[in-house]
């Protein structure tokens, strides 16, 4: 790779809430010590929670590994009304970091339900965020990977049916799954607007306006991030060459070999130091320039949970641990 140009896609990396779920995490640690339980990786990143277990945060799968009377925080990826009730009933101190956008469409199931609807989820089986929503309802919602599944779907009714999607599929993908879903149900009721989620939208947008535009696309994002997953699988159906690494580690110089223009992005639960690392290491192989791209400039924030706000009594000071 002879004096290679890098290009940024613009947005990359961290979400709104991505940001708040994190903040949640160190600010427990701030107010109440170490150690605060984590329903499952807070985010899908390994350097994210490497961090946070640094600090003081225990992560765990189960919450019979979580002590009586500890502080739990609950995953950006939501939970099911089971887990909900197990935290209450053996009375920890919860905090929810379940993304505001995961919890609307939460909230969308539980009323439509109420009026007699069944559900098809499009997403993506075990990832934790379709747990949590299927987990709203005690049945009734139906899972639809992809085109094919559409078929073998068997609700008990066809008169009240709803769609709800996972946030970080391709949006491609599911337009596509929409369609034959309308198709072979009709009286189907869609999101007003999609539930893919707006961070996800613009990082693909900013990858399909990168991808034709480079010789190679890699993406930072861990193997779990389905929304960085998708980000390599949209470079690729643009049929340009595209990589996932999860640290700058696991970038190969053969991938570069030939390539005059590096396009790089991140996922939404990537952090930047990880995109400074990448362009680091390309710089060492012969990358010569970056530059960012224009893309749609985000401004959205989530608050945070009561009890974590600045000015709530105790005010959390995060100095020490940043
Ligand atoms: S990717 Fe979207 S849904 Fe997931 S945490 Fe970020 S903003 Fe929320």
């Amino acid at each position: 790779m002879a004096e290679a140009e890098i290009l940024l896609a613009a947005p990359r990396g961290f979400c709104a809430g991505v940001d708040r779920a994190i903040e949640i995490v160190e600010r427990a640690i701030a107010k109440f010590g170490r150690p605060i339980y984590v329903r499952h990786e807070i985010v899908h990143n390994t350097y994210v929670v490497n961090d946070l277990k640094e600090k003081g945060a225990i992560f765990i799968e189960d919450l019979a590994d979580v002590p009586p009377g500890a502080t739990l925080v609950f995953s950006a990826h939501g939970v099911p009304k089971s887990v909900e009730r197990e935290a209450e009933a053996r009375g920890f101190n919860v905090f929810d970091a379940t993304c505001p956008l995961v919890s609307k469409v939460h909230v969308e199931v539980a009323k439509l339900r109420k009026e007699g609807y069944e559900f098809i989820m499009i997403g993506h089986k075990g990832h934790p965020e379709v747990e949590g929503t299927m987990g709203q309802l005690d049945g009734g919602i139906h899972l639809v990977e992809e085109v094919a599944d559409v078929q073998r779907i068997h609700p008990e009714q066809t008169e009240k049916l709803a769609v709800v999607t996972q946030t970080t599929l391709s949006v491609d993908d599911a337009a596509e799954i929409s369609a034959a879903v309308k198709a072979r149900f009709p009286n189907v009721r869609e999101p007003k607007q999609q539930d893919i989620c707006y961070a996800t939208q613009n990082r693909q947008d900013a990858v399909k306006f990168l991808s034709p535009q480079v010789d190679l696309v890699i993406v930072v994002g861990s193997p779990t991030s389905s929304n960085s997953n998708r980000l390599r699988e949209v470079a690729r159906k643009l049929g340009t060459e595209s990589y996932m690494i999860d640290s700058a580690d696991e970038l190969k110089p053969e991938w570069l070999e030939g390539k005059a223009r590096i396009g790089l992005t991140a996922g939404a639960s990537a952090p930047d130091i990880l995109v400074r690392r990448v362009i680091e290491r390309l710089r060492e192989l012969g990358a010569v320039s970056v530059r960012t791209l224009d893309g749609i400039e985000e401004t959205v924030k989530f608050p945070l949970p009561k009890g974590l706000k600045l000015g709530d009594a105790g005010e959390v000071n995060l100095s020490h641990l940043r």
